[in-house]
């Protein structure tokens, strides 16, 4: 059907606005504007006393109209104002908006109204006090969905128009109340401002600030705006074209719509200018969305100062702490390795039934196939040894253990030199006669002062030069590395020990955590290349296990720790955060007037909830980070690693976003007419 008025919108639960048909067929009877049937509204006080602040309003107006409310201060004025701009709904009676029930339409619906249709002008003006006169104006612009260049610019216009192009940065505090009026009827108009629903607008105001303000709107009757004033003044109401006066929720006296607005041309106007308005369903954007956060953000530094405090906190200590857990964690493994639990050792063991004298069968053949054909192993080094030799220097006598080993050995075991070199695998290919020893043989031999470098002594009778001296590894007792002498495996086989083969191999493993899998390997190995299993592997393993178990628990402590912290940190975020609402839930109203849907409200207040604890996890890494460098400087092992640091970013932000739910979705969830009365 030709007149069928559809405000198409694009997938938001919105409503379709169709006439009615029984409307349509009579052309000559024009369709209301507003149309309102049997309206009441009965408020039910905390006492259970029923107020009938509307008893049964009746009343048609129509599009282009200047029409003034009259009554007494009571008489439902405000109540009925509150119906006709959707922000509170009748307890009985019909409101039909242009032929359509609104019964039918949700709070999306509503606020789709507010924002399309209507433009409210307060008695208190009702200005976002921690925003600027153009940023008050652009208010319901955000929530059509407006880019923000075409907003300003609308906006400036504005402001303009009504006199106020230098007071645009002005906050409300910083305006007089003519002018924060004049602000407020700016944002009436933004979004078109079909309908201006005035509820006492000059009442705060001295005369000449009235009279402006009464110009204004005079103004924009004149221009096809619908105006609909309420004064309890009868001479600011003589400005309008028809006079309705109300007393205790009813209508008096009504002077009638003049004949013209009535004219069924008007409608078509109304009906063309909704057609031709973008019907912006978006909801306002992301960046707006943060934009505004950071605003009311700044307008409360120092409850946003709090909020931070209790983020800051939880996310430093999560990233100290686990820096603290992990760097323990790094020096037990150094020194699990320095021990040696990187290395397992190879061992003959003799088959039973096999003669107790039978010799060893490794060799140093062996140790260099496993070294090169078994994967994850990183050296692995053939020795014998002798517990107990006769070693001399000078006149220096003493016994000690001398082990033949290859080059690798300081590698294998961790073990650098405190002086010198240690001797290579071609030391042990040419048979050469060098030695190196370790820390105690050496304070044994030699004279304290004198270097042992250069100079022979003698093993059982055969001189050996000195090379090099180890460092001490603190070792005690009985096979002490410390008190050993070593020498190139080959010379030893030959010179000192008379036989090839090797009491036992030792494999430096390269990833611990496959330990297992490479012993197999060895095993399988060796096995396979001797035809018979007479090897066994010897590994360190339960040392590795406890201390791998007293670290996890080290670990899990911390852990929870730092997740109190952060607990701790979310109701802080969630406990300001229902501050926050509670102290603004007029601000909440005051955008709900301007046609904020229930999720622009819910993304507002998530949003700040989320910036802040953005905010928070970088302050807290900044922090945590410089704890840990510091600990650092006072030689705590500490260990930074960037996993523990994301987490406790994705976390913060994960507690702003959990703990701000709740209070987000209450702010949301508030009575547009209940958070507006709030003071
Ligand atoms: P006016 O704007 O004409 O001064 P109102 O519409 O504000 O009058 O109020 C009409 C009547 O309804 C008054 O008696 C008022 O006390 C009552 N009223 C208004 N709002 C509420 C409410 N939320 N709860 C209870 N009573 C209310
Ligand atoms: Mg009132």
């Amino acid at each position: 059907m030709s007149s069928s008025l559809l405000f198409s919108d694009e997938g938001q639960n919105e409503p379709v606005i169709e006439s009615e048909d029984a409307t349509v067929k009579a052309s000559s009877t024009a369709i209301p504007l507003i149309e309102l049937q049997e309206v009441a509204r009965t408020f039910t006080t905390g006492g259970g006393i029923e107020v009938h602040a509307l008893r049964g309003v009746d009343l048609k107006i129509y599009p282009g109209e200047f029409l003034a409310i009259v009554g007494q201060s009571g008489s439902g004025k405000s109540t009925l104002m509150n119906i006709l701009g959707c922000l509170d709904r009748p307890t009985a009676g019909k409101y039909l908006f242009a032929g359509r029930d609104i019964e039918s339409f949700d709070a999306n619906g509503l606020a789709w109204l507010r924002r399309e249709a209507f433009g409210f002008v307060f008695q208190s003006y009702n200005l976002l006090g921690s925003e600027s006169a153009l940023e008050n104006v652009q208010v319901p612009a955000v929530y059509a969905g407006l880019n923000a260049h075409e907003r300003e610019i609308r906006a400036e216009s504005l402001l303009s128009a009504l006199g106020l192009g230098d007071r645009m940065d002005h906050r409300p505090t910083q305006l007089s109340g003519g002018q924060q009026q004049r602000v407020s009827i700016a944002r009436a108009m933004m979004n078109g401002g079909n309908v201006i629903l005035a509820d006492e607008p000059t009442g705060a105001l001295d005369t000449q600030s009235g009279i402006e303000v009464m110009e204004l709107l005079e103004d924009l009757a004149s221009k096809g705006h619908t105006v609909i004033l309420i004064s309890h003044d009868h001479e600011v109401a003589a400005h309008a074209d028809r006079i309705i006066e109300f007393r205790d929720g009813e209508i008096v006296s009504d002077s009638g719509p003049k004949a013209a607005n009535v004219d069924s041309k008007n409608n078509t106007k109304l009906r063309e200018l909704f057609m031709s308005r973008k019907a912006s369903s978006m909801m306002a954007g992301t960046g707006e969305a943060i934009r505004m956060a950071l605003r009311s953000l700044k307008a409360n530094i120092f409850r946003t100062m709090l909020t931070l405090l209790g983020i800051v906190i939880g996310v430093s200590s999560v990233v100290a702490m686990l820096a603290i857990g992990e760097g323990a964690q790094q020096e037990i493994i150094q020194i699990m390795n320095q021990l040696g639990t990187n290395i397992v050792t190879v061992r003959p063991e003799r088959l039973p039934g096999s003669f107790r004298s039978m010799p060893s069968t490794l060799t140093l053949e062996d140790a260099a196939l496993i070294g090169t054909n078994i994967p994850n192993i990183v050296a692995a080094i053939p020795q014998m040894q002798s517990r107990n030799s006769n070693v001399r220097f000078g006149r220096n006598d003493t016994q000690t253990s001398v082990v033949a080993t290859t080059g690798d050995m300081p590698e294998v075991e961790s073990w650098p030199l405190a002086q010198g070199v240690f001797f290579t695998n071609g030391d042990s290919e040419n048979i050469t006669s060098v030695a190196v020893l370790g820390s105690e043989a050496r304070a044994d031999l030699f004279p304290e002062g004198q270097n042992p470098l250069g100079e022979y002594i003698l093993i059982g009778n055969i001189p050996f030069q000195v090379i090099g001296i180890l460092t001490s590894k603190g070792a005690q007792g009985f096979n002490n590395p410390d008190d050993s002498i070593y020498i190139p495996f080959k010379t030893g086989a030959v010179r000192v020990f008379g036989k090839d083969e090797a009491d036992e191999i030792r494999v430096l493993i390269d990833d611990v955590e496959q330990i297992d899998q490479t012993e197999q390997n060895v095993l399988e190995y060796l096995t396979a290349l001797h035809g018979t299993q007479d090897m066994r592997i010897y590994q360190n393993t339960s040392m590795l296990e406890s201390t791998s178990e007293s670290q996890k628990t080290f670990t899990l402590l911390l852990g929870s720790v730092a997740a109190i912290s952060l607990l701790v940190g979310g109701i802080g975020v969630m406990n300001i955060m229902l501050v926050s609402v509670t102290e603004r839930t007029r601000e909440i109203g005051v955008r709900m007037a301007t046609g904020a849907r229930q999720s622009d409200i819910l993304s507002q207040f998530l949003s700040e909830a989320i910036v802040v604890s953005c905010f928070g996890g970088v302050i807290g890494i900044t922090l945590g980070l410089t704890v840990g460098l510091i600990l650092q400087r006072f030689e705590v092992p500490i260990y930074f690693s960037s996993t523990p640091m994301l987490l406790a970013f994705t976390c913060s932000v994960t507690t702003g976003l959990i703990f701000g739910f709740a209070p987000a979705r209450k702010a949301s969830k508030l009575d547009p007419v209940v958070a507006l009365a709030n003071e």
